[in-house]
């Protein structure tokens, strides 16, 4: 059967892997981006080449009148919902905790916490049985990092992660008889655009010969997990973290 899946942050990185390997399934793709819109652009097409549908759908995940619009559209489009990949997030330059200041700490909560709280809740709204639903998959997108903590670099970062993890194990439980599954994926160094605005370009090569692996992760190899998670094949999998690190 063919699912709807929303994919927040399917614009580029882990989302755009996520969304394509989406459309291999034949399935419809709602790509939300909040500013790239000729990347979203591309990650649609790449859906419809791959067999899927898409949508693209701008909005900021931190507001909540974008967040209704969002799922809104994509009621219009493709009515039913099955699934979301919980992935819109950001992080910030690398730096001491003492150097960090509130406006920070705000955006990165905003987005990366109350943003993904948002979305969770309009997917359970549409997918829990209680609520009329069909039942469904929440994939949340954690971080190594909320175990690691990333002491020197982003301990804002790590604890919005921590949040995630937690809001997982919470809705895991919560939703569990009710027909909606709810799992994060930790992932470690992944190849992507992300690690730009950590404003240490040479971050993943700085990092890379202290992984056990010796490599960063791909986006597709985050993607192919994300996908399981998705599918009917984890059907007995629910609270869950799956780390995609590579050994980290
Ligand atoms: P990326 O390449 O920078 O892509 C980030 C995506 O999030 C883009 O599609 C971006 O949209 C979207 N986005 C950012 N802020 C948004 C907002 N306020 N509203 C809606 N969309 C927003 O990042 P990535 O590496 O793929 O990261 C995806 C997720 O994986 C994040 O949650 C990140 O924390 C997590 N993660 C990444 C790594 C890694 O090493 N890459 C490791 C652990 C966890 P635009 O394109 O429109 O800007």
């Amino acid at each position: 059967m063919s699912k709807t899946i929303i994919v927040t942050g399917g614009s580029r990185g882990i989302g755009r892997a996520a969304a394509i390997l989406c459309g291999r399934r034949g399935w419809n793709v709602v790509v939300n981006y909040v500013g790239a819109q000729a990347a979203a652009r591309e990650t649609a097409r790449e859906v419809e080449t791959a067999g899927g549908a898409a949508l693209v759908v701008q909005g900021d995940v931190a507001v909540e009148a974008d967040v209704k619009r969002l799922f809104a559209q994509s009621d219009a489009r493709f009515g039913g919902l099955d699934g979301l990949v919980n992935n819109a997030g950001v992080v910030a330059p690398v730096g001491p905790f003492t150097g960090m200041d509130f406006a920070r700490w705000r955006r990165m909560f905003d987005i990366n916490v109350l943003g993904a709280m948002m979305v969770a809740q309009q997917a359970g709204k549409r997918m829990l049985k209680s609520a009329g639903g069909r039942g469904g998959s929440v994939v949340n997108i954690s971080s190594a990092a909320a175990r690691l903590g990333s002491p020197g670099a982003y301990v804002d970062y790590a604890a919005s992660k921590g949040a995630i993890d937690t809001l997982t194990v919470g809705l895991g439980r919560e939703w569990a008889a009710d027909g909606v599954r709810v799992n994060a994926i930790r992932p470690g160094i992944i190849e992507t655009e992300i690690h730009a605005s950590s404003g240490e370009p040479e971050r993943v090569a700085l990092i890379t010969p202290t992984l056990p692996m010796k490599r960063a992760g791909t986006a597709m190899e985050v993607g192919e997990a994300i996908l399981w998670l998705l599918d009917d094949a984890s059907s007995y999998v629910t609270g869950a973290i799956l780390d995609v690190s590579g050994g980290r």
